[in-house]
């Protein structure tokens, strides 16, 4: 009798679409996503994994080749926006909100980074790191703080999940803006965690470390040496925890920054 119980208990599971989402998948109803940056890299692995737990999922990015590539690829809808345009970042949410009638989820990946040594860095580019990578978030979640202000149907589930970085735990010479504007990143989710309590969203961020997105080079044996885990990550590293944090189940996961590095900033270094 024990043994048929158990054997009930772990059958796999599938979506209500019917995919088969491993254990994982966020219950329905279907839950409406939203990606920034979601053409290439680590956004793609994250509306990849969206797609294939059943939830409706839209992206922007700026990269409008491999944009429409990913929307190809994995059913996905694609928005060509540059998350630095506040009104076109609004009008794109508000467009995806009107065809859906709300939105659930919303993950803030677009980033860019760069390194100039700080005596060559100029305000322009403080000021565009600052533009693309932390304002945005601002931006996105103001629009889903009023949405939900706005509506008469109470939605109880709603979450957004910031990208930031394990440079904004520690840094190097050369990255400030970079690293200023990951920092931003988590002081921003802590702040929107309280502000959307009352509308049922959570906030929380990742800081990935050495995630490998295919580019710019090829990895050496010792980069992955370099980690407790003994590799380095890779984009469904990302794209696993947004899931897990989006189950319904978790939402007493809030306001957290969740480091997620193969324990590289936790490795003491000796020079
Ligand atoms: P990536 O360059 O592969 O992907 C970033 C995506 O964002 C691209 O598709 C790009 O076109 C898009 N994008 C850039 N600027 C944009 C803009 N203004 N508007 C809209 N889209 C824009 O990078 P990735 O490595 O996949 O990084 C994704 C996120 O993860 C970033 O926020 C990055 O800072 C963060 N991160 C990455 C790593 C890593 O090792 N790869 C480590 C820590 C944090």
């Amino acid at each position: 009798h024990r043994r048929n119980a158990s054997a009930k208990k772990y059958r796999p599971r599938l979506t209500p679409t019917g995919q088969k989402a491993g254990h994982l998948y966020i219950k329905y109803p279907p839950k409406r996503v939203f990606v920034s940056g979601g053409a290439s890299g680590i956004g793609k692995a994250i509306v990849k994994a969206f797609c294939n737990a059943g939830c409706q999922v839209a992206f922007c990015d700026i990269d409008a080749k491999n944009g429409n590539l990913t929307a190809q690829e994995t059913g996905a809808r694609f928005l060509h926006i540059d998350v630095a345009d506040v009104q076109a970042l609004e009008a794109g949410l508000q467009h995806i909100a009107d065809t859906w009638g709300d939105i659930d989820i919303i993950i803030n990946n677009a980033g860019t980074f760069s390194y100039t040594p700080l005596t060559d860095c100029t305000v322009e580019q403080f000021d565009k790191t600052l533009a693309i990578n932390l304002r945005p978030i601002f931006i996105t979640a103001r629009f889903l703080g009023r949405l939900r202000k706005s509506k008469q149907a109470a939605n109880s589930y709603g979450r957004i999940i910031n990208i930031s970085s394990t440079r904004a735990i520690m840094s190097e010479s050369g990255t400030e803006p970079y690293s200023a504007s990951k920092g931003g990143i988590t002081a921003l989710t802590h702040a929107l965690t309280a502000s959307l309590s009352e509308f049922s969203i959570t906030v929380n961020c990742i800081s990935p470390g050495w995630i490998h997105t295919g580019k710019p080079q090829e990895l050496r044996p010792e980069d992955h040496l370099q980690h407790p885990s003994k590799r380095v990550g890779n984009p469904d590293d990302i794209a696993r925890a947004c899931l897990w944090l989006s189950m319904e189940e978790n939402g007493f996961i809030n306001g957290e920054n969740i480091v997620i590095d193969g324990g590289m900033t936790r490795k003491m270094q000796y020079i």
